[in-house]
């Protein structure tokens, strides 16, 4: 009799998984396990991450329909030792492109092999590994256009398919430490606490379901932030509640300029993953090395200002608050206060990257470096370092009204649309009568914007000759 052992990681969910399908149909009997990691969990410092909540919740989800072990421990011995004690023969995973993981992976698979156990691994959480999409002379692409090209041509030579994993559960068989056994939060030394979005697959699919209602509408809807265009599906991508099939399926539900340029955004997803695979050293180098000489003049004020949601720059510190109270900042938001961080600020993108990582819901490495990498123009097809967002004019555009700012900082609730983008412009008289008196009720502009525009260009220019 095969047994064979399903290791889940980012992939939270019991539908279209490929590695999964494969156990099933592989195998006489399928046991499912799913490891905290204290190697990953020590490294988060707030003990209410409503991450670890996600994860928790996902399982609880999962539990319901098969039984699913978990364990907390080094992988490596956890894996081991559950193999050991089921007589498992082989055990099945979907890859995962981040450095540490491809590490973890590699030590698994050899700790496995010398008790002759077997370790696959699948393609899951993309839909195309770089093997189908290098260029025709075998490298990488570098620009973002001619990769999506060459991504959309696969799908071509697939028939406009994306697999669909069939995953038959009556093979799982019951295992004893279930989510439900124990308080997990509090074993893995997390306090319990309610995520922004609602965890599992349920969830994610009825998100989907009423976002492809207004996906026509995507194009026009998705750069302002108080209108709820986007999908919200980057939470539930990131911990594999859906596939990333599943996705592809719903863009081609249509074919409006909206599903297209829908689509376009989830292949932005794939080439930051397919960047990162293929140029590992991102996550420790600007992928242009020479940006790495930037003389960083900004300082702990303006980070923490930043961070806070205190600059004095109302669309800046409404995103910063809404990332700080729920863990999710729309795409529009997070290269405005990106771009704001570092060039005009003057503070060391890196810093930005590691607050976002520290709060995204969604954090994921590839797509947040290559965020952050694109902002500071040091990274593939980035922006020109002279191309610098205006905040204010960003905001004028994205918020007009100043709906959204008025959600996170209230305090500028009186405001009317034309004052609310640079309340300190207001007389002193008109900032009394609208109640919110510039140094008291809301921070002063933490730096002068065109001053600090000037200054920008010339640290760059230092550094890149
Ligand atoms: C500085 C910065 C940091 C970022 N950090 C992350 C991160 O840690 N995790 C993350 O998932 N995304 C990150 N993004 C990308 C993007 O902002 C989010 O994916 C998007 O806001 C998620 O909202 P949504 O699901 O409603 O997106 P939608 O607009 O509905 O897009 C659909 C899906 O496409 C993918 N996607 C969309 N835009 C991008 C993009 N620019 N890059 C990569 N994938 C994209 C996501 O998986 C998303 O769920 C970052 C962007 C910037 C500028």
């Amino acid at each position: 009799m095969q047994k064979g052992l399903v290791w889940f990681r980012r992939d939270l969910r019991l539908h279209d998984h490929a590695a999964l399908a494969s156990a099933i149909s592989s195998c006489d009997e399928v046991h499912c396990l799913f490891v905290f990691d204290p190697e990953i969990l020590s490294k988060l410092e707030d003990k209410n991450d409503a991450r670890v909540q996600f994860i928790h919740d996902s399982l609880v989800e999962m539990q319901n329909q098969a039984s699913i072990e978990v364990r907390y421990g080094d992988p490596k011995k956890e894996i081991l030792a559950y193999c050991q004690e089921h007589e498992i023969s082989d055990v099945f995973t979907n890859r995962d492109y981040e450095p540490m993981a491809k590490e973890r992976d590699q030590a698994v698979k050899e700790a496995l092999s010398s008790k002759n156990i077997k370790f696959h691994t699948f393609m899951d959480s993309v839909v195309y590994e770089a093997k189908r999409t290098l260029k025709d002379d075998g490298t990488p692409y570098k620009v973002f256009t001619p990769y999506m090209k060459r991504w959309l041509s696969v799908l071509a030579e697939d028939g406009f398919e994306v697999a669909n994993y069939q995953c038959d559960l009556s093979k799982i068989v019951k295992t004893k430490n279930s989510i439900n056994s124990k308080d997990w939060m509090k074993e893995v030394g997390f306090h319990s606490c309610k995520p922004h979005l609602e965890a599992g697959t349920q969830a994610a699919k009825k998100q989907l379901e009423a976002f492809k209602k207004k996906i026509s509408d995507y194009t026009i809807m998705r750069d302002f932030p108080a209108a709820d265009g986007t999908s919200m599906m980057s939470v539930y991508i990131r911990h594999g509640n859906i596939s990333v099939r599943d996705l592809v399926r719903a863009a081609q539900s249509g074919s409006t300029e909206g599903h297209h340029k829908w689509l376009s955004e989830v292949i932005w997803r794939e080439f930051y993953q397919y960047i990162l695979d293929q140029f590992p050293q991102v996550e420790k180098q600007a992928f242009r090395p020479a940006y790495d000489q930037i003389k960083w003049r900004g300082g702990k004020k303006e980070l923490e200002a930043w961070k806070n949601g205190e600059t004095g720059f109302p669309i800046i510190d409404a995103a910063m608050r809404c990332l700080k109270a729920t863990g999710t900042m729309p795409n529009r938001l997070r290269m405005v206060t990106a771009s704001f961080l570092c060039k005009t600020l003057l503070v060391n993108w890196r810093e930005g990257e590691k607050w976002f990582a520290a709060k995204l819901l969604d954090f994921d490495l590839a797509a947040n470096n290559g965020g952050w990498q694109w902002c500071a123009s040091s990274g593939v097809d980035a922006q020109p370092y002279f191309r610098i967002f205006n905040p204010y004019s960003q905001s004028k555009k994205f918020d007009p009204d100043g709906i959204f700012i008025k959600t996170w900082c209230p305090e500028l609730s009186n405001l009317d649309e034309k004052s609310i983008h640079a309340p300190h412009e207001l007389l002193p008289m008109e900032q009394q009568l609208a109640g919110c008196v510039i140094g008291q009720e809301y921070p002063a502009p933490v730096v002068d914007y065109a001053k600090k525009r000037v200054e920008a260009l010339a640290m760059y220019k230092q550094a890149l000759g």
